[in-house]
């Protein structure tokens, strides 16, 4: 494998000779990583009083948010020596922080190990297995004692592989981290510090409380930072049960929550019912033109409340983690919806 390297360079290079002076010429794929743009909303914000700005983390080159996050746990990881030249990354994951770290593990030279759930889609095993990542499957409804538990398979490969590293996404400061260095100033600069309220779904509470975080700090503390929540989470007020928004909401019990997530950090958490989520991504693509994920419809419902909510002239700021093309079979499948019971 032919490795990269993760210092910061200052990209996109200034490009000379036959290139020609007015392209940008990025010096690696991990370059492309952050900087996502910001796009106003118009359609569905019609007769408020208040913007509502999305945030399209889509347009990382991995496809999402958890880009960052990969890029800044690896560097972060090779920094302090406990990821040596080499060694393989293990995580347990179905979902972006997958396809994030075998993105950038192929670009370092580290070998990917992605321990799954039986039910992962054929187009994120394709994209996965495109970047060189070793796929194992292991049981997601199984105890922690079971030695099927995907936790219980990744420190099992970990421990019988030599240099390997876990990831640990849910425990990795590096995960909020890269939302404090990156997310937050990026929204700090793109809206000349004019952000009023910041939104993000909540899923390891890297997003909401690093980016969170960040903007309470520039502007002394007066950004209003709302987690975004599924029903079914226990991130909420509401009763445990099935989650159907990718990649949010927590299953553990209400009193826990991961180390990424700092619920200090957040004004306030408001749940928002799948027909709702759903019916903002659908309007998202219809009138706005914007084919987003699900977790980009929870957080940009809670964000046209906020905007309904604030004092007029207040400027709304919603992550938007992926994009809908992961989702064609899922959200944007009629059949799939109705048999979900939001056919309507
Ligand atoms: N949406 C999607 C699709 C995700 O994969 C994730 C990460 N699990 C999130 C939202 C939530 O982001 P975070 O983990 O930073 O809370």
């Amino acid at each position: 494998m032919t490795a990269i390297d993760l210092r910061p360079t200052g990209a996109p290079s200034v490009p000379t000779g036959e290139v020609g002076p007015t392209d940008e010429v990025y010096d690696s794929v991990a370059a492309l990583v952050g900087n996502t743009p910001i796009v106003e909303l118009n359609a569905l914000t019609a007769g408020l009083g208040s913007r509502v700005l999305v945030k399209l983390e889509g347009r990382n080159p991995g496809g999402s948010s958890k880009d960052r996050i990969a890029l800044n746990m690896i560097r972060t990881a090779e920094a302090s020596g406990v990821l040596a030249p080499g060694g393989t990354i293990v995580e347990a994951t179905s979902g972006n922080t997958g396809i994030g770290l075998a993105l950038i593990g192929r670009l370092t030279g580290h070998p990917v190990v992605i321990v799954h759930s039986s039910d992962i889609s054929a187009e994120k095993r394709t994209v996965l297995a495109a970047y060189g990542a070793r796929l194992v499957e292991a049981d997601w409804e199984a105890d922690p004692s079971d030695p099927a538990n995907p936790r219980a398979v990744a420190d099992r490969i970990a421990a019988e592989t030599p240099g390997s590293w876990r990831s640990s996404q849910f425990a990795n400061t590096a995960n909020p981290d890269a939302h404090y260095q990156g997310t937050g100033p990026e929204i700090w600069r793109q809206t000349a510090g004019r952000v009023t309220h910041f939104v993000a779904s909540i899923g390891t509470g890297g997003t909401v409380s690093g980016a969170g975080r960040f903007l309470k700090d520039v502007s002394a503390g007066e950004v209003r930072v709302i987690g975004a929540n599924p029903v079914g989470s226990t991130y909420g007020d509401g009763a445990a049960g099935r989650i159907i928004v990718d990649g949010v909401g927590s299953a553990w019990p209400r009193d826990y929550w991961p180390e990424t997530f700092d619920r200090a950090i957040l004004d306030a958490v408001r749940t928002v019912d799948d027909r709702e989520v759903y019916n903002t991504v659908r309007r998202l693509a219809a009138e706005e033109a914007l084919l987003l994920g699900p977790s980009s419809g929870l957080a940009i419902a809670v964000a046209l409340q906020v905007a309904r909510d604030a004092a007029p002239g207040s400027v709304v700021v919603a992550i938007a983690p992926d994009g809908g093309v992961n989702y064609l079979t899922k959200a944007y499948d009629p059949q799939w919806l109705a048999d979900a019971g939001l056919g309507d």
